[in-house]
């Protein structure tokens, strides 16, 4: 546990610069799905600020019941009515298959994950699916879904074009 003392000591520096509280709405309405990839600072690529997006990550940036649970209650409660999808290139989740991982955890610790990893083979079609799986979910207010892939060695994020979108060319 040597990190966190840094991380501590780095927090002292981010408190002396603290630019001031903000509204826990989010002032852009938008939440971003995305990858947890160390190599995506989110903020930084999509020309965010403190205090304007919702931002839900995981392995994949792929959407889960639990995924799905952080954006009914950013749209309901906290006004967010756009979603943004960042997955990327050489992304961990092409490595492996949900079968060869599942193997993997249970000759390791004796038990088989109970949920898919989601792994996938080709990172457009994943983003078209989490696009779909958005569009689909009854729970949310609003639709209005698009995707892309950022891209690790150039910094540039791809627009991935959905056919199935409603009223999206
Ligand atoms: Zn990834």
């Amino acid at each position: 546990m040597a990190e966190i003392d840094r991380m501590l000591e780095a927090n002292e520096k981010w408190a002396q610069r603290f630019p001031g509280s903000k509204p826990v709405r989010p002032g852009r309405a938008v939440a971003v799905v995305a990858c947890m990839d160390a190599r995506m600072p989110l903020f930084q690529l999509l020309g965010l600020e403190v205090g304007d997006a919702h931002v839900i990550r995981n392995a994949g940036g792929v959407i889960t019941e639990d995924t799905i649970r952080s954006l009914t209650i950013s749209q309901h409660l906290l006004g967010t009515r756009e979603v943004v999808l960042v997955h990327h290139t050489d992304c961990g989740l092409e490595k492996s298959d949900d079968v060869s991982f599942g193997d993997l955890v249970e000759q390791a610790t004796g038990r088989r994950p109970p949920w898919a990893p989601r792994f996938f083979t080709d990172v457009d079609d994943d983003v078209r699916e989490s696009m779909r799986l958005i569009r689909d979910s009854p729970y949310l207010l609003s639709h209005e879904v698009r995707g892309t892939v950022y891209d690790v060695e150039t910094g540039r994020i791809r627009e991935i074009k959905d056919p199935a979108a409603p009223h999206h060319s």
